[in-house]
């Protein structure tokens, strides 16, 4: 089994990228991504510790991007991190990720929830900070009772202090990624739409980007889900990747291997980053 999803304390998980490796070595997962919300600054660590206990290492990330009103996160793999050009990009998105969370900071409030940049900051602890981060706080001071409220009626896309990250495309994504010589996956397609039509007409303008893979296994999915994207990866001629989505206790229920992602997955992946070359 292979884990293609991680997040670590470098944007909204609860593992160090260390312990991350580690718990997955436990799990009896062969190979895994790290894959941080718009960061790669867990992966030289992760990557160490997993060539000392000797499972597979992807260098990976997950950007987030705009595309008719919803978030689309394009998925990154085999990354060069060394690359000036990705650390630019990135840089930008946290700029952009930073100025958006101003803006929802200013927006709760409004509706008399006071949280400062300082405890996010700390909250955080690593360089990317999150919505999950401000929920914590949200429900430690008891503002709210759960993630789920939380995002319901405050932080997610139809709550009261939602605020979008600036306004990167997904084709600007994958473009992203491709230009740095990374594979790139659409991420969890069913958070875009349960209809696969929608999905399809995404995917398809953004094979045109440089696309090559979509999120077939994941946590939290259905087996009726599964089979659906898989049915539509086939179609398109797109790999189909997974992963859990793992992020401790910042996504409850969600244990590394959730998704149940084959082998044969790494393998098809390597094969198409070692045919581009
Ligand atoms: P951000 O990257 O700042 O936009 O924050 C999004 C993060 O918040 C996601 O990656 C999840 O970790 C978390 N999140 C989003 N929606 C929910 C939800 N409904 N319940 C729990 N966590 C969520
Ligand atoms: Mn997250
Ligand atoms: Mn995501
Ligand atoms: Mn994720």
């Amino acid at each position: 089994m292979i884990d293609l999803h991680l997040h670590t304390t470098a944007s909204d998980g609860v593992l160090t990228p260390s312990e991350l490796v580690e718990m997955a070595v436990e799990r009896g997962m062969e190979a895994i991504a790290i894959t941080d919300h718009d960061t790669i600054d867990g992966i030289v660590e992760g990557r160490e510790r997993a060539n000392k206990l000797g499972i597979d290492f992807v260098a990976g990330v997950e950007l987030s991007s705009q595309w008719k009103g919803r978030e689309v996160h394009i998925l990154g793999y085999f990354l060069d991190i060394e690359d000036s050009v990705l650390l630019g990009e990135l840089e930008e998105l946290k700029k952009a990720r930073d100025e958006r969370n101003t803006r929802i900071l200013e927006k709760l409030e409004k509706v008399g929830i006071y949280i400062g940049i300082d405890e996010v900051v700390e909250e955080a602890g690593g360089n990317i900070i999150s919505r999950a981060h401000m929920a914590n706080i949200i429900i430690r001071k008891g503002y709210a009772k759960d993630k789920k409220e939380v995002f319901q009626d405050l932080l997610g896309i139809d709550g009261i202090a939602y605020e979008p990250k600036g306004d990167l495309s997904p084709e600007r994504a994958v473009e992203i990624i491709v230009k740095n010589g990374g594979i790139a996956s659409l991420a969890h397609p069913k958070y875009i739409s349960n209809n696969p039509d929608i999905v399809r007409d995404l995917g398809s303008k953004l094979k045109l980007a440089g696309l090559e893979a979509i999120e077939v296994y994941y946590s939290n999915m259905y087996i009726r889900d599964v089979l659906k994207f898989k049915k539509l990866a086939k179609s398109m001629k797109l790999v189909a990747t997974g992963g859990s989505d793992y992020h401790g206790s910042n996504k409850a229920l969600i244990e590394i291997g959730d998704g149940n992602v084959p082998y044969s997955v790494y393998k098809e992946l390597k094969a198409l980053k070692s045919n581009r070359k």
